[in-house]
């Protein structure tokens, strides 16, 4: 796919409103509707961009906040039907997750639903989402989402909270039927300012793991993680069943701990690892409308390009200079010299947060530092 010329996925902040108040909450959302959200005719214009890209049209993905908030999702996703611009739905788990609204999204043309499990029990999801429980809610609304006919991803944040729960959490999931599971590493804006990240040395630990989990029939991503591309690549040379990663890759206790869960509870892997192969980065693939159509790289990358009240997304997508470097891997520090630059690239929402620079390299990644694997990491496929 050429990304110069439109994204892969069009995030969209519908709105700032949300009945929950999760602890690590990038939006910072609010109990009410902010008075500057787009517009109802706004958004269709963000449709009608998109339905003029070049193809495949790019998905847009309806976002929070929740957007079961805003009263004119049934407008916003009957016009996109019209145009054939595909539409996926991020809402949070509450009471206005109903099955009436889902058979209208349907109706609508939305197949593709993501929800957030942040804990493999109760109590350590209710923590970080703040609602009595919000864990059993969340379980009853997956089912109901596949009852509706919805592809159902599932969204979990890492961090220090929930870290030794990840291997019960996949085992969750599959057991479940969900098909998809995206992994966002914690990246420190809005509420995630407050929440402890996982060390430094445990990035590597968990990608390694994400590899392990991807063998189970469930589609494994990351979001804030492209090194974990670096990683699979990395195993994909080494399949001989023989070989132990935690050995061969000099990975640590909690490399160990969450593979040793996993095999405990799921036994020996059923498919073949099943993660993407797509190179998307903040900005590149990928791009974020705020609730008042400010434009950025992603979410977690707080860095104005423009807004949609001014300009087409897709135009300030293709023209904005710090987009344009991003896109052709112009990194600074390891990034900039590291051989999977275009295939991985880093964090650029990491490198914003930890220097001010996005195009710094993602001090998440282990890979050229001091201590390297055994693996020889010539070129990526
Ligand atoms: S050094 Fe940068 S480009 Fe290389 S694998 Fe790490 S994050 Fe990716």
């Amino acid at each position: 796919m050429d990304f110069d010329r439109a994204p892969r996925l069009v995030f969209w902040e519908t709105t700032k409103a949300c009945p929950l108040a999760c602890v690590h909450c990038r939006a910072t959302a609010q109990r009410d509707r902010a008075p500057d959200e787009l517009t109802t005719e706004e958004g269709k214009a963000i449709i009608d961009d998109l339905a003029a890209a070049p193809r495949p049209t790019p998905v847009l993905i309806l976002t929070g906040g929740d957007c079961l908030q805003r009263p004119d999702l049934g407008e916003l996703t009957e016009y996109a039907k019209t145009l054939d611009v595909p539409v996926a739905i991020s809402p949070s788990v509450s009471p206005s997750l109903s099955a009436a609204t889902l058979s209208m999204l349907r109706a609508n043309g939305v197949r593709n639903a993501s929800l957030s499990l942040d804990g493999a029990i109760a109590e350590t999801h209710e923590q970080i989402r703040q609602v009595p429980g919000h864990f059993a809610d969340t379980i009853r609304a997956i089912s109901l989402l596949q009852e509706h006919g919805f592809a159902v991803q599932i969204n979990s944040a890492v961090m220090a909270q929930n870290v030794r729960e990840l291997a019960d959490i996949a085992t969750l999931l599959v057991r479940n039927g969900v098909r998809t599971w995206e992994v966002f590493f914690l990246i420190a804006v809005g509420r995630g300012h407050a929440i402890a990240e996982i060390e430094s040395h445990e990035y590597e630990d968990v990608c390694h793991f994400l590899v392990d989990a991807a063998q189970y029939g469930m589609t494994v991503r990351t979001v804030e993680a492209p090194f974990f591309r670096r990683v699979r690549d990395w195993r994909a040379r080494r399949p001989d069943s023989s070989i132990d990663p935690a050995v061969e890759f000099r990975l640590g206790p909690l490399y160990r701990d969450l593979h040793a869960r996993l095999r405990e509870q799921m036994g020996e892997p059923t498919s073949r690892v099943l993660a993407p192969t797509v190179a998307t980065r903040d900005g590149k693939g990928i791009v974020f409308v705020g609730h008042d159509g400010r434009v950025y790289p992603a979410g977690f990358l707080p860095l104005p390009l423009g807004s949609v009240r001014d300009k087409g997304v897709l135009e300030i997508y293709r023209d904005d200079p710090v987009l344009k470097a991003i896109r052709s891997a112009e990194f600074h520090g390891r990034c900039g010299h590291c051989e999977y630059a275009d295939e991985c690239g880093g964090s650029r929402a990491r490198a914003y947060a930890a220097t001010g620079d996005p195009l710094a390299d993602d001090p998440a990644c282990q890979h050229l530092r001091c201590a390297t694997p055994r693996v020889e990491a010539s070129s990526p496929r």
